[in-house]
């Protein structure tokens, strides 16, 4: 040792020589997030939770027990993690998919993955919110009383169920009929996306503001979202409208529903049906 050095040179110096390493303390891995629901403006009128006053008495759905592994210590993998888009050759491929989809949380307490049904060249596409008890039941969109309603809707535009694509932003339902939270919805996103390009519908027809603030990813209330066509691609317009459990619970908002499926009509040309 030379003396020259600083007392903590000397120190690691003498350490060395006995055969002592300096290591520098292991740093701590970060706390995993646990994704918080954020706290959404209140819509004019208020449209959060469209199926809780519903008060569908609750199904008890048979919980999964298979053992999924917990999402934090899930391996990165295809879009979500590394930022690339997935894409999927059609349909089916993207079902398939999603039907085994871990990505959120949502798969530990789902029943089915309710991916959506319809024309695979849909010229109209309705996007919900998330499944209920029924669509969760069955595996299929807007099957329960929302879903009946929904039916008599687009009938009343001269359409079939088959004809047009029903689809929502979440494909498994949350428990409770609670609202999606950001983080599931970010994580079902490739899904949809790849539903609206594989259709590419003219027109999207999202239901209720959780619909149209994830799709257009415009954090405003529905009346401001209402009564104007948005664009979510070069192919695709977009109209908002009310959630149809929102329109039982509110009979008369069904006319401004009906007003708002009049400018898809007018813009896509259809008739009513002669009665
Ligand atoms: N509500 C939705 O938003 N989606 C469904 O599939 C059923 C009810």
């Amino acid at each position: 040792m030379d003396g020259g050095g600083s007392p903590l040179a000397e120190q690691l110096a003498l350490w060395a020589r006995v055969g002592l390493v300096y290591l520098p303390r292991p740093v701590q891995a970060p706390a995993v997030e646990t994704p918080e629901p954020v706290a959404e403006p209140v819509s004019e009128p208020a449209v959060k939770s469209v199926f809780k006053p519903d008060a569908e008495p609750e199904k008890t759905v048979p919980r999964r027990d298979d053992g999924v592994t917990p999402l934090t210590a899930l391996p990165p993998e295809g879009d979500l993690f590394s930022g690339k888009p997935k894409s999927w050759p059609d349909l089916a491929a993207c079902a398939a998919d999603a039907a085994g989809c871990v990505k959120c949380e949502l798969s530990r307490t789902r029943h089915s993955v309710v991916f959506g049904e319809g024309a695979p060249d849909a010229r109209l596409m309705f996007v919900g919110e998330a499944p209920g008890a029924d669509e969760d039941a069955q595996g299929r969109p807007f099957v329960g009383r929302a879903g009946k309603l929904l039916d008599r809707m687009i009938a009343a535009m001269g359409l079939a169920r088959e004809e047009v694509y029903i689809a929502n932003i979440l494909k498994c339902r949350p428990p409770g009929n609670r609202d999606p939270l950001p983080a599931e919805a970010t994580a079902c996103r490739p899904y949809l996306e790849a539903q609206i390009n594989l259709i590419a519908p003219e027109f999207i027809c999202c239901l209720g503001r959780h619909a149209a603030i994830r799709l257009l990813g415009r954090e405003e209330p529905i009346s401001r979202l209402r009564g104007a066509i948005h664009r979510y691609n070069e192919r695709s317009r977009v109209i908002v409208t009310y959630h149809p459990a929102y329109c039982l619970r509110n009979p008369n908002s069904k006319r401004d529903v009906w007003q708002d499926l009049q400018v898809v009509m007018g813009e896509l040309g259809l008739e009513p049906p002669r009665r």
